[in-house]
């Protein structure tokens, strides 16, 4: 069942099933995260807010001396915490030849803030020359609605709950007349 805030129930036939389920935290389908919570219907229904999200991320640019497991989870590390990488990417870790041509993650992003399109590595140069900038372009398979006002991922500002405070403050300030400000 989908209510009309996009919350989806699932009944379980016992607690024990509900529970572990909802310890996974979120589940992925088709790429797209589904967050997993326990419900008492004898309590109110809120959406909880996220300090992460879930997201699979495609690194293209990576440099060869970088494709390792170090080397993107270092990467990644730059955006969230790394959560997994996709088989394929692994096993391009573990050869150590060939060209490949983005490394896939799935990242738990941090949910404040724009999401970083874009990283930079740093490269020494082994023969003491300058070192090498390389810009590591940063490919999101899926990005969730972002709210324009507070930046929090989830929700969009005709909800925001800050966005409403922040229009009740600009309501509330005293309109500063003629005699107050020395022009009358
Ligand atoms: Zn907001």
């Amino acid at each position: 069942m989908l209510n009309a805030s996009g919350i989806f129930f699932f009944k379980f036939n016992d607690v024990g099933g509900a529970n572990q389920v909802a310890a996974l935290g979120y589940v992925m389908i088709h790429g797209i995260p589904f967050f997993l919570f326990p419900w008492d219907p004898t309590k109110g229904l809120t959406k909880p807010e996220h300090e992460s999200c879930p997201l699979w991320v495609k690194l293209h640019n990576v440099p060869m001396v970088s494709f390792n497991k170090e080397g993107i989870s270092r990467l990644a590390s730059a955006l969230g915490v790394p959560r997994q990488m996709d088989a394929c990417t692994s096993s391009r870790c573990d050869k150590s030849w060939g060209r490949p041509g983005f490394a896939k993650v799935l990242i738990d992003v941090w949910v404040m803030g724009e999401l970083k399109r874009e990283l930079e590595i740093i490269i020494p140069s082994l023969s003491g020359g300058e070192d090498t900038t390389v810009k590591i372009r940063v490919e999101y398979l899926w990005e969730p609605i972002q709210c324009t006002h507070c930046l929090v991922f989830g929700h969009k500002i005709g909800t925001c709950a800050k966005a409403v405070m922040a229009r009740k403050d600009i309501q509330k300030k005293p309109v500063v007349g003629a005699d107050d400000c020395g022009w009358s």
